[in-house]
C-alpha cells in the first residue's frame, strides 16, 4: 500500500468518519465504551466532556493514530486495520495544544511542514512554488503576515494556534480535528481563533471538523453538531441545539449547569439547585 493515489476522498460518499460501537481498553480501564459517531461532509462537530471523559482518545481514533479494541472506525470509508494508517493520516488535519516543535522555524516553514507531514523541516526538501503559494494564502487567511518572519519560539499562543491550523490545512485534508486548540488562550486570541474557524465554513465548505473542548465559550458559532461524553460513554450526540441542553450537559458533567446560546455562541453557568 505504498501508492499514495490509492486513497481518494473527493468522490467518496458524504460520510467522512464512521465510528461504530468502538470500545477502547488500556490495561483494566475502559476508556471508550461502545461509542458511535458519524461525521459527514460540511459538518462541524463539538466534542465535549469533563477531563478524562475520553475526548482525546476518541480523537486519536478519528486521526487514525490508534485502533479501537473492539468495534470499527472508518476514515474516508477506509477501515482502520485494513489500510495503511500513514496514508489515511494525510487526509486528516490534526491540531492539538501540545506541539513539540523545538527549532526556531518561521511561520511559513511551520505551515510548509504540513506538506511533508513532519514536525521538523525535512533536510534538502524544497517546496514547489504551488506549495509556497498555498502556505502564504493560508497564513494570510488566518491574519498572519507570511513576510513577517515570525519564529515559533517567540510566537504568542494565539499565533501558534492559527499557524498550526494553517499547517493542518496544507495537504487539503477532508477532515480537521482540533483537540483543545483554544485552551490557554487569552480572550482576544481565543476570539481570533474562533473567527478563523467560522471563516473555514466559507473557505473550506466541504471540510468536516471535530473540535474538542470542555469550555462552552470556546465553541465556534459555526458548530452544527455535538457529542457529550462522560466516562467514555456517549451522553448525547446529534444536532448541536438538540444535544447542548442544560439537562444533557448537567448529566455529562455530573453537576447542574445552565446552557444558553446567544448570537450563535454558547455560555455555561453553574446553578445552585440540582
Ligand atoms: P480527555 O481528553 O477527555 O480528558 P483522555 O482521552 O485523554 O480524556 O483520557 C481518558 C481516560 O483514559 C483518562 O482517565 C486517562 O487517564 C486514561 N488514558 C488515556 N490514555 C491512556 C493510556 N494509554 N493508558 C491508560 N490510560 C489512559
Ligand atoms: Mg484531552
Amino acid at each position: 500500500m505504498s501508492d499514495d493515489a490509492s486513497i481518494h476522498h473527493r468522490g467518496l460518499s458524504d460520510t467522512l468518519l464512521a465510528v461504530r460501537d468502538a470500545t477502547f481498553v488500556r490495561g483494566d480501564t475502559v476508556i471508550l465504551d461502545h461509542v458511535s459517531l458519524a461525521v459527514r461532509r460540511a459538518e462541524r462537530w463539538a466534542l465535549i466532556g469533563p477531563n478524562g471523559a475520553g475526548k482525546s482518545t476518541l480523537i486519536s481514533l478519528l486521526a487514525a493514530t490508534e485502533h479501537p479494541t473492539r468495534g470499527t472506525v472508518e476514515v474516508l470509508g477506509y477501515r482502520l486495520g485494513r489500510v495503511d494508517m500513514r496514508e489515511l493520516r494525510a487526509h486528516v488535519g490534526l491540531v492539538t495544544s501540545r506541539y513539540p516543535l523545538t527549532s526556531a522555524l518561521d511561520a511559513m516553514s511551520v505551515v510548509l511542514t504540513g506538506a511533508t507531514g513532519t514536525l521538523e523541516w525535512v533536510p534538502r526538501w524544497t517546496p514547489t512554488s504551488e506549495q509556497v503559494r498555498r502556505a502564504r494564502t493560508l497564513l494570510t487567511q488566518f491574519g498572519l503576515d507570511p513576510d513577517r518572519g515570525l519564529r515559533w519560539p517567540t510566537m504568542s499562543q494565539g499565533e501558534r494556534g492559527r499557524t498550526l491550523i494553517a499547517r493542518a490545512l496544507m495537504p487539503d485534508p477532508a477532515i480537521l480535528l482540533l483537540d483543545e486548540a483554544t485552551t490557554g488562550l487569552d480572550v482576544a486570541a481565543r476570539e481570533q481563533l474562533l473567527t478563523t474557524m467560522d471563516g473555514l465554513s466559507r473557505s473550506h465548505p466541504d471540510l468536516g471538523t471535530v473540535t474538542v473542548t470542555h469550555h462552552f465559550e470556546e465553541l465556534p458559532a459555526s458548530t452544527t453538531h455535538a457529542m457529550l461524553l462522560r466516562e467514555g460513554r456517549v451522553v448525547a450526540a446529534g444536532d448541536a441545539d438538540a444535544v447542548l441542553t442544560s439537562a444533557a450537559v448537567s448529566d455529562a458533567f455530573a453537576h447542574p449547569i445552565e446552557i444558553a446560546r446567544t448570537g450563535g455562541r454558547w455560555t455555561a453557568r453553574a446553578t445552585s439547585a440540582g
